[in-house]
């Protein structure tokens, strides 16, 4: 089945004027400002949808969801639960890479391919990491290389944990030929071959990424960073980092007043505003992942978990500020895409996958397609997962 989108105004992320949408076999067929009226695509059935001038984006990419459920940081009662389907498309988001976090001792690899591979069948695209906040990394094969090139799957390890007392406190060699193995897995299979490093409040913050850029061949590429903006002195070691060549991505976690962090949106806009490379810099959600509060001695004093929504907030508050929307696009669509190769996301541009969302007026996520599938309408699921 066709499905003809009448005058949406398109940032791809680039604006390209108020345009007509040809989407077909999970793909998007052809752009015009003025495609042909639905007659001419017979005998093939056409659905027409009119935007009448709304705002069609590419859908958004989130590299790090706990699409198993993250958590147990305080007992086996505060393992989050795998994050439902509708959690994802109602927050705009088409593409997600899922990954172990502290837990890969009653979580596993076993269980994270499984659950990305039923995102897929729900109708998501789903990637995950291989690995966890553990050296070495729990991986499905038996090694990092392997998971990368047998496991179609997997395309790099994280979030391998550092500066964090949750972590393996890996040494600086175990963590380079972690690095190497993603690299070389990347080169082999063409595959994103990255190292997603999860921050902690740490002292040593990203020494170890410095300490491999100034000291091994490794590209810079390799190493990507999150939950950067968790404190304030993290972030201006990323600011500083992220011109040497690695990207790094923002956690839209909620930040009280008089926190000694960063929201999403104040990290992009002094990102932006300390003249940082606009194509290294992405925001992700932590879905399903816990949000703990620890006091000095490690003790857990405060539990929450992180919804995929989040993304589509950060992105909203963006707007709201007044930033342009194809300056603030690229931080959830297409730098995320360029980062993780993946080459049919992230952009609105024939042949690539029908992935989009429709804006509403107050930037709120409207409607959405996955992979062709109009799986939100009006913001209510059209299309739910197995459970839901
Ligand atoms: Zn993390």
């Amino acid at each position: 089945m066709l499905l003809l989108l009448r005058g949406g105004s398109v940032f791809a992320p680039e604006p390209l004027g108020i345009c007509d949408l040809l989407v077909g076999g999970g793909k998007i067929l052809a752009i015009a400002p003025k495609l042909p009226p639905m007659e001419a695509f017979a005998p093939a059935p056409v659905t027409e949808i009119s935007l009448q001038g709304a705002r069609v984006i590419p859908g958004l990419l989130d590299a790090h969801v706990h699409s198993t459920g993250g958590g147990g940081e305080a007992g086996p009662h505060t393992r989050v639960p795998a994050v439902p389907l509708s959690a994802f498309t109602l927050g705009g988001i088409t593409t997600v890479v899922g990954l172990l976090g502290t837990d890969g001792t009653t979580r596993s690899m076993e269980n994270l391919v499984a659950a990305t591979n039923a995102l897929r069948v729900e109708g998501l695209s789903a990637y995950c990491w291989t690995g966890g906040y553990e050296v070495p990394p729990v991986t499905l094969s038996g090694s990092v290389r392997r998971d990368i090139a047998f496991v179609e799957p997997i395309i790099g390890v994280g979030e391998m944990a550092i500066s964090d007392h949750r972590s393996s406190q890996p040494t600086f060699e175990e963590f380079i030929r972690i690095a190497a193995d993603c690299h070389v897995g990347g080169l082999m299979t063409g595959k994103a071959g990255i190292l997603h490093l999860h921050l902690g409040d740490g002292k040593r913050g990203l020494s170890l990424v410095r300490r491999a850029l100034d000291e091994t061949e490794l590209p810079p590429r390799v190493f990507y960073p999150t939950h950067v903006n968790r404190n304030k002195a993290l972030f201006d070691e990323a600011l500083a980092i992220a011109p040497r060549g690695p990207t790094v991505d923002v956690t839209a976690f909620p930040v009280e007043e008089g926190e000694d962090a960063w929201s999403a949106e104040d990290a992009i806009e002094r990102y932006w505003a300390a003249g940082g490379p606009d194509s290294r810099i992405t925001c992700s959600s932590d879905g399903g992942g816990c949000l703990p509060t620890f006091n000095g001695q490690g003790e857990l004093v405060r539990m929450d978990f992180a919804r995929p929504s989040a993304l589509a907030g950060a992105l909203r508050a963006l707007l709201d500020r007044g930033h342009p929307l194809e300056r603030v696009l690229p931080v959830f669509t297409s730098n995320v895409a360029n980062l993780l190769r993946l080459h049919q996301k992230g952009r609105i541009a024939v042949g690539t996958d029908a992935d989009l969302v429709v804006l509403s007026d107050e930037h709120h996520v409207r409607d959405v397609l996955a992979g062709g599938r109009v799986v939100v309408r009006h913001g209510v699921p059209t299309v739910r997962g197995t459970f839901e």
